[in-house]
């Protein structure tokens, strides 16, 4: 029996994914849920659906699976672990099968159709769930003022570190990425925090060192390629160039009208003071501003929200040479069921690929064996 998986709602994804590499040739249709789905993408949906045609795969669309059915009588080698039977539909049929795949996505943008059931089925019949968060998510900020000042700006070629501090410390340490970072990315300031692809790699990170209790700051770097001090000697020069210019005017040469003004604020200047009223200390505190613009990261959007749901059926509980359960005879898991989150880029898609691809082989050749 073949789990439905709805592929023509998962393409939506294949979907961003394919259309963050081919940027620039793309016919893009609309779906409902307000997605999008370029030429390429159509392309992947259908060598997926030709291959399951090859493949006598029937596929069920609009059958939401409510419940596994499991063989209490467990199994000869096994007899406390149990195996699968089938699995009853939410119309109170039941489809009979001795594999089954439980690949039902994660909890994050249920408009695809992943609703999280998976893990209410995973852990009905023994599965342990690690607990669920919002991955490759927006973050929110405690400054939402200066956020909504700076709403739709967006910059390339900076650089984040995210801080923790331990609730009583005074002490900020950088969290170390879990994904390898490149050195710069893109940032988008938006009414209520943080996003772009640079915030959402971080996301995790900083979702997970909130939910340990820590406060975490976001450091932004706005000119990652200069240093402190060739940025100081830089401003002093503009600065007896342009005497008489204001600071948010002159800072335009450095960054968008919006982000000029909020920086001379931040540094305790009034945006339209002539530049040769300011004194070293305060063009230091510019200088500073342009290092370590920092706000402090609040929360994150919810899981709903997120790209991809951290969390889910535990990896210890799973072989990774077939992506069988350890625990139920005949139930295979693969994709964003199972905790794994990985970062932009189609780490999540080829995590779901690859796992659906060794599930299956090892699902059809238990079936065979019968
Ligand atoms: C907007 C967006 C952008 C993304 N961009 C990227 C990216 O650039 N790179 C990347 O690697 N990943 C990206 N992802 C994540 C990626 O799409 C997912 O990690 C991947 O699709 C997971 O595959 P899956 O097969 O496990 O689950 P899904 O693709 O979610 O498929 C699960 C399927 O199971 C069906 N289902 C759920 N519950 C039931 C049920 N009870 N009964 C029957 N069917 C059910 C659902 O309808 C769905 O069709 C993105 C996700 C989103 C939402």
């Amino acid at each position: 029996m073949t789990h439905c998986s709805g592929l023509c709602q998962t393409a939506p994804c294949l979907g961003t994914c394919i259309s963050d590499k081919s940027q620039r040739k793309r016919r893009r249709k609309n779906l409902r849920d307000g997605s999008h789905l370029s030429s390429n993408d159509v392309k992947v949906r259908d060598a997926l659906l030709r291959y399951t045609n090859q493949h006598n795969v029937q596929v069920r669309y609009r059958t939401p699976v409510e419940a596994l059915l499991m063989d209490p009588e467990g199994t000869d080698t096994q007899p406390n672990a149990g195996r699968v039977q089938g699995v009853r539909l939410r119309d109170g049929k039941q489809i009979m099968a001795s594999a089954i795949i439980l690949a039902t996505g994660g909890a994050s943008w249920p408009s695809t159709g992943s609703t999280g059931d998976g893990y209410r089925m995973a852990q009905t019949i023994g599965h342990s769930i690690i607990p669920l968060r919002p991955a490759l998510v927006p973050l929110t900020v405690a400054e939402r003022a200066r956020a909504k000042a700076l709403q739709g700006i967006s910059l390339r070629n900076i650089h984040c570190t995210l801080l923790a501090q331990q609730a009583k410390g005074t002490h900020y340490k950088p969290i170390p990425p879990r994904y390898p970072l490149p050195p710069t990315g893109e940032l988008l300031f938006t009414h209520f925090g943080l996003s772009g692809p640079l915030v959402l790699t971080r996301s995790l990170d900083a979702v997970d060192a909130l939910r340990a209790g820590k406060q975490v700051f976001a450091s932004i770097d706005l000119k990652p390629g200069m240093t402190a001090d060739e940025i100081r000697i830089r401003l002093q020069r503009e600065f007896e160039q342009h005497a008489h210019k204001h600071l948010a005017n002159l800072l335009q040469n450095w960054a968008p009208h919006a982000l000029a003004t909020v920086l001379a604020e931040m540094s305790g200047i009034a945006p339209e003071r002539p530049v040769h009223t300011i004194r070293a200390e305060e063009r230091d505190s510019i200088v500073e501003r342009f290092k370590d613009f920092r706000w402090q990261i609040t929360s994150s959007l919810p899981l709903e929200a997120g790209m991809v749901t951290a969390g889910g059926v535990s990896l210890k509980e799973v072989d990774p040479r077939s992506f069988a359960s350890r625990k139920v005879h005949g139930l295979f898991l693969a994709g964003e069921v199972l905790d794994l989150a990985g970062d932009t880029g189609g780490f999540n898609l080829q995590a779901a690929f690859s796992s659906g691809y060794l599930a299956g082989e090892h699902a059809a050749a238990l079936t065979s064996a019968l």
